[in-house]
């Protein structure tokens, strides 16, 4: 080759290695009080420091923002999310009535073969808290099927259609770990909780992979106006790893993927024999999700003493414990972590001794919530080396009505984040989206007060376990980049970690925890990109 080809493609080199390199500026950064610039290359990295310059770099001007690392949420459903974002949301309804009300401008408009669906309705929030009947949706849609899921999941409303459909009778056995609620006589009232909604389950028409595709775009984006950069999918199917595979290919998932297999022989079952998979930046495939018991609300959270407000109701384990067991032992013997949803304090104590007795320690095995804890199981966490991952606006959605189903002696056991901190566990912090909205900095403040966005109640709710602002941050980046094994390259702005961020236009720590809501975010950046910016 001669020399002046050489030289050309020598500084076509360089050039092509410049162009790959951006520099933020104007900007504060999070542990990094004397640096305002941080400089990146391929998506990660580079140089922190002051009056940064690079001649070739892309400069973005963060317009005095405040830098920190990129928001993960460590529990969520990204296809429950996109899928909320299409059905009626029931989020927040003050009755029986508004819902109806709802359902009646789907019933005109929906396609004859359609079923109307919504999520998010919370008897506790009404003024009747009884549950609601399927008389109720027959009166306005005695022809189309109405399927209403609680807003925790664990409950589904429906009508006589839907009962029809799915073929419960007076004499269908409620199946184990679910129950079908019934009257006086034994007829189904329209009520279904934990596993008696999968009788219903296989006769919802299920979305087609473009309509996956759609829903998981739109919660992506959803989330990357929350500042957030990274998700742990708490339930991921093989189908939806197909689909973010693919969007990956094609450069269009502005968000980092920690996918935790449903437990089926398709998802999980197909994954254990495959290994796992760690290689691709945007997608880890290496842990898998169990359920121990139901939720709270629908007094299906498997508790040591019986519910305060339902004497002799222990609530429901949705597994046999040796099934479980068996499954831990699988899994991690395939190399996979292991999550398991756990609310009551019996759920969380049985699966604490699994893990000691047949789980590998090295494989960071978590309990997803991890909500209420006998006070004997507290240290056990930190000494198993098991991962509470809990959701902080758990708590404070929740907290009005805690103390009916638990009683005042147990509340000490409630979402109890500054007991495990001190026992030396590290908490993953997460939305539990559809279930709460995902915006971190609500998951942040609820940590750091213990209170909802009014402020109630005035001293925060049991305020011994509220934690610190580093904590609540921590909970977001560090601590959930331990939980998916990405220490080394998320959670941290330093050199060689991904140059992902979230920029806020006030410093957490600076300002009082009230003002936390209030803050905005101004970019995400993921890889190295803007992929929201509040000016656009
Ligand atoms: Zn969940």
């Amino acid at each position: 080759m001669n020399k002046i080809i050489v030289t050309a493609l020598l500084a076509l080199m360089i050039s092509a290695a410049h162009s790959q390199q951006t520099l933020f500026t104007h900007c504060s950064i999070y542990q990094h009080p004397d640096a305002n610039s941080i400089l990146c290359r391929e998506g990660r990295i580079e140089i922190i420091g002051s009056n940064l310059s690079a001649k070739h770099a892309k400069t973005i001007d963060l317009q005095g923002g405040v830098v920190y690392p990129g928001f993960t949420d460590a529990h969520l459903h990204l296809v429950g999310l996109g899928w909320s974002l299409e059905v009626l949301n029931l989020v927040g309804t003050s009755s029986t009535d508004e819902i109806l009300h709802m359902v009646a401008t789907q019933v005109g408009s929906i396609e004859k073969s359609r079923w109307i669906q919504g999520r998010g309705w919370d008897q506790n929030d009404w003024e009747d808290t009884q549950y609601p009947t399927k008389e109720m949706l027959d009166s306005i849609a005695p022809q189309t099927p109405v399927y209403l899921r609680r807003i925790d999941g664990h409950a589904a409303w429906v009508n006589s259609k839907t009962i029809e459909l799915a073929g419960i009778t007076k004499s269908t056995q409620s199946p184990e770990g679910g129950k079908i609620l019934r009257d006086n006589e034994g007829n189904p009232t329209g009520i279904l909780i934990d596993n008696a909604m999968e009788l219903v389950a296989p006769h919802i028409p299920i979305s087609k992979q473009k309509d996956e595709q759609r829903q998981i775009l739109k919660a992506v984006s959803l989330l990357n106006t929350l500042g957030i950069t990274g998700v742990h999918d708490a339930g991921t199917s093989r189908k939806t790893i197909e689909i973010l595979q693919s969007l990956i290919k094609d450069n269009l998932l502005p968000i980092r993927v920690y996918a935790m297999l449903n437990d089926t022989p398709q998802d999980a079952g197909y994954f254990l024999s495959a290994g796992i998979e760690t290689k691709n930046q945007f997608l880890n495939i290496r842990s898998v999700k169990l359920y121990m018991d139901g939720a709270l609300g629908s007094r299906g959270a498997a508790l040591l003493q019986s519910y305060s407000d339902d004497p002799g109701n222990f609530g429901l384990t949705l597994a046999d414990s040796s099934e479980i067991a068996q499954k831990v032992q699988q899994a991690n013997a395939a190399g996979f972590q292991v999550g398991i949803h756990c609310i009551g304090d019996r759920a969380n104590r049985i699966v604490l001794d699994i893990f000691e007795q047949r789980g590998e320690r090295t494989l960071r095995n978590r309990i997803e919530h991890a909500q209420i804890i006998h006070k004997n199981d507290m240290l056990r966490f930190a000494k198993l080396g098991v991962l509470p991952s809990m959701q902080p606006t758990h708590c404070t959605s929740d907290m009005d009505w805690v103390d009916d189903r638990l009683g005042d002696d147990r509340l000490e056991e409630a979402y109890p984040w500054r007991s495990l901190i001190e026992a030396g566990s590290i908490i993953p912090g997460g939305s539990d989206a559809p279930v709460e909205f995902p915006n971190p900095l609500a998951g942040i403040h609820a940590a750091v007060t213990r209170q909802d966005k009014n402020k109630h109640p005035h001293t925060g709710w049991q305020p011994n376990e509220c934690v610190s602002i580093d904590q609540a941050i921590n909970m977001y980046t560090s601590w959930a980049a331990y939980a998916s094994f990405e220490e080394d390259v998320k959670g941290k702005i330093a050199p060689g970690f991904y140059a992902d961020f979230t920029v806020l236009d006030t410093s957490l720590e600076t300002i009082s925890p009230d003002e936390i809501l209030n803050t905005n975010v101004l970019f995400t950046i993921v890889n190295g990109k803007v992929v929201y910016s509040s000016t656009l």
